[in-house]
């Protein structure tokens, strides 16, 4: 039976989840308050690395438009610079990834994923959506999803005090893509700089309206020195500003940066917001349901790289609820437990960003260290990025990650 089903936002989410319902043969309305080429002429959105089983998902849907164009990022480093020997290491270690990831600036992505949704016949609608056009949708299709992001309508649905960790924005973020970078060697990755009571610095390569590009990306953490952006009026002074920290705090990342140039005026951005957890179900004035899905929902802090990841899986796991219910109603239980589905899995991606939002328990900075001396556990920390779950419930407990460090510790000497 077909079903009809409206998806408010032209994000990850929203256009994932509309292009799989298209080809499974429901009838969608997709309504962006921005068209494809307001996108692509807009401002940087993301740093959107996406890990292999993320990808997996949009290749189920035909979507991987980019796996060829696109620069692989094939390893994870973490760097922790010594701040009282200024130049030096405290820790250095790298690791390949399993699979590679891959980074597609959502202004490229998000236009043509819309021209695919029209393509397949898809109902795209360019409109700022109200209360007053949630009502219309509400009364008209069997479903309305809030795939709005960060978006100002994503405040209807209420707050989880008890999931939400955080009141206040916990970084100052900015993000600097960039062409002429010197690549790391011998295989690219996402290079972590976690310098301690300043912030985060990592890097990698990507894919831009341009080419293949690097994207600097800074998480300064609030009235601290890399909290720095408010007074930059220029995408030049961004820049100038982005070399400025590194040569600071990562000298040799700045080493990479003797060529670099910005790879547009719109390759910067700026701004900070709390992570935050919402209900799924909000009620419009007239008692009718609708229901979020992605950042909607759970928005966490750029630190560890998920948002656009745990878009994908959420928009699969709503995707096949919406396939398996058939023709029954999707009630507000349907949603609910459509969304704790969701929650069993990025509960645990929320616990473990959270956790590097905070000062560094010492067990965690043993486990950075010992990774230094155990190519095993170096891998770990590094594929766990394309499924936190593997971190859990060890990366918590302080005597349990002692037993993980010691275990990879004694397959190293063995
Ligand atoms: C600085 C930064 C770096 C990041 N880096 C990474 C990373 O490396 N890896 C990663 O996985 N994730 C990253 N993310 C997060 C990732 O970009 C988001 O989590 C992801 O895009 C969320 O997808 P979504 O579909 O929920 O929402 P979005 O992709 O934000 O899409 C929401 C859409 O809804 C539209 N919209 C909003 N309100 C309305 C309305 N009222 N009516 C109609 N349309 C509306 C918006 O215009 C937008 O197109 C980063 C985010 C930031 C800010």
């Amino acid at each position: 039976m077909t079903r009809k089903i409206a998806i408010v936002g032209a994000g990850q989410s929203g256009l994932q989840t509309g292009i799989g319902l298209l080809k499974a043969g429901h009838e969608v309305t997709l309504l962006s308050n921005r068209t494809g080429e307001q996108i692509r002429a807009g401002k940087v959105m993301s740093s959107q690395c996406m890990f292999d089983r993320s990808l997996q998902t949009e290749r189920d849907l035909g979507l991987d438009f980019w796996e060829h164009d696109c620069p692989p990022v094939e390893g994870i480093g973490v760097t922790v610079p010594n701040l009282e020997q200024p130049g030096e290491k405290l820790i250095d270690w790298a690791a390949p990834l399993d699979s590679k990831a891959l980074s597609v600036d959502q202004r490229i992505k998000m236009p043509s994923w819309m021209d695919e949704f029209e393509r397949l016949g898809g109902d795209l609608r360019i409109c700022d959506v109200g209360i007053e056009e949630l009502e219309e949708l509400a009364a008209a299709y069997e479903l309305v999803l809030v795939a709005a992001g960060k978006g100002e309508i994503v405040r209807m649905f209420e707050r989880d005090e008890e999931r939400s960790c955080f009141d206040k924005p916990q970084r100052a973020l900015a993000l600097t893509y960039v062409h002429g970078m010197t690549p790391k060697e011998p295989y690219s990755r996402v290079a972590f700089n976690l310098i301690p009571g300043v912030g985060e610095y990592f890097v990698f390569p990507a894919l831009t309206l341009s080419g293949p590009c690097e994207i600097m990306v800074f998480e300064g953490i609030p009235g601290g020195p890399m909290d720095c952006w408010g007074d930059v009026t220029t995408p030049q002074e961004h820049l100038q500003r982005s070399l400025e920290i590194i040569s600071t705090y990562a000298p040799w990342e700045a080493e990479r940066c003797k060529q670099v140039e910005l790879t547009d005026e719109n390759g910067v951005l700026a701004g900070r917001f709390p992570p935050t957890v919402r209900k799924p179900v909000a009620t419009l004035p007239s008692g009718r349901k609708v229901m979020g899905i992605a950042d909607a929902l759970v928005v966490n802090d750029p630190i560890t790289g998920q948002g656009s990841n745990n878009s994908a899986k959420c928009s699969r796991v709503y995707l096949d609820a919406i396939l398996a219910r058939g023709d029954q109603p999707f009630t507000e239980e349907w949603m609910q437990q459509t969304f704790e589905t969701y929650w069993q899995y990025a509960s645990q991606v929320v616990a473990w960003t959270n956790s590097m939002l905070r000062p560094p328990a010492p067990h965690i900075l043993e486990l950075m260290g010992a990774a230094q001396g155990s190519d095993s556990l170096a891998s770990l920390l590094a594929n766990g990025f394309d499924n936190p779950p593997d971190y859990m419930p060890w990366w918590l407990d302080e005597e349990d990650c002692r037993r993980v460090i010691e275990s990879h510790m004694q397959q190293g000497a063995a």
